[in-house]
């Protein structure tokens, strides 16, 4: 058995289309898996699918996608399976943040917030369900972060959200340990994306923060996570699940 080969194998990725999805669908690709990049944006998974097949020669299907739409959700896994007949790997990546004081937080954008960074999460994880059941077995990967430890003034329902993607990892870890399917979250640290660009200019000193408080002193960049998805997509992660690991130049380690 080969540790850290995806050769043959097919990866989900939703959001994938840029940032840290884009990050890991790279990393996931260098090392032979085939790549499915669902999210919204057509010309920008356009993009980023015609790179990865460019510089590491896999195959990669791009889908539309939507994980507020059960529909959506359900049709990207009935074309993942009718172009590569399996699934091995989900990375429930796809989210959004709106930052606002609680009590200037309408309830539209909670559930907004909610719905696309939890309820999609989940949506995700069933639809793949029966497929790497009856496979043997699979991967899946949540993507939390380090409002799954900490609070922030304008990060509550954000927060909230990624607090429960650390509960629905252990909660679905415990559940599909029976059927050798491996649940995990990544808790990213501060990482330059366009989500991090536009919180830059949202919360005055957030640059200062975050390089005074990470011990390796830097942003990270999406290509900082694929370590860590390459370990909990392979061979390498099988008796590894329910875990959810801060990739985070040591920021949740200092005070
Ligand atoms: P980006 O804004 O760069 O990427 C977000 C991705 O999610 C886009 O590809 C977008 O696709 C997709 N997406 C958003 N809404 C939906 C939806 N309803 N259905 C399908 N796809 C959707 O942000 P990041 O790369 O920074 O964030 C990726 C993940 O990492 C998020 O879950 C975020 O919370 C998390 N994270 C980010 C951190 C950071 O520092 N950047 C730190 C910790 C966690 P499209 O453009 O096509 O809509």
């Amino acid at each position: 058995m080969k540790l850290f080969d995806l050769k043959e194998k097919v990866a989900i990725i939703t959001g994938g289309n840029g940032g840290i999805g884009f990050g890991i669908a790279r990393g996931l690709a260098s090392v032979g898996c085939d790549i499915v990049i669902a999210a919204r944006n057509p010309a920008k998974t356009a993009e980023a699918a015609e790179g990865i097949r460019g510089d590491y020669g896999v195959r990669v299907l791009e889908l539309e996608l939507d994980v507020r739409r059960q529909d959506t959700v359900e049709s990207m896994v009935q074309k993942t399976l009718d172009a590569y007949h399996r699934i091995d790997v989900l990375v429930n990546n796809a989210g959004i943040n709106i930052r606002k004081m609680p009590q200037d937080l309408s309830s539209t954008e909670y559930d907004e917030i909610l719905d696309i960074n939890l309820r999609g999460a989940f949506l995700c994880a069933k639809a793949v369900y029966p497929t790497m059941k009856a496979a043997g077995g699979g991967k899946i990967i949540n993507i939390g972060s380090m409002t799954s430890l900490f609070g922030g003034a304008k990060l509550m329902a954000y927060g909230a959200s990624k607090g429960g993607i650390v509960s629905m990892t252990r909660a679905l870890a415990s559940a599909w340990a029976v059927d050798n399917i491996q649940v995990n979250a990544i808790l990213p640290g501060w990482i330059d994306t366009d989500l991090t660009r536009r919180g830059r200019v949202e919360i005055q000193g957030l640059n200062e923060q975050v390089l005074a408080r990470t011990p390796m002193g830097r942003w990270g960049e999406p290509e900082d996570l694929q370590g860590a998805a390459i370990f909990l997509s392979a061979a390498a992660s099988d008796f590894v699940t329910g875990v959810a690991l801060p990739v985070d130049g040591g920021y949740s380690a200092n005070i």
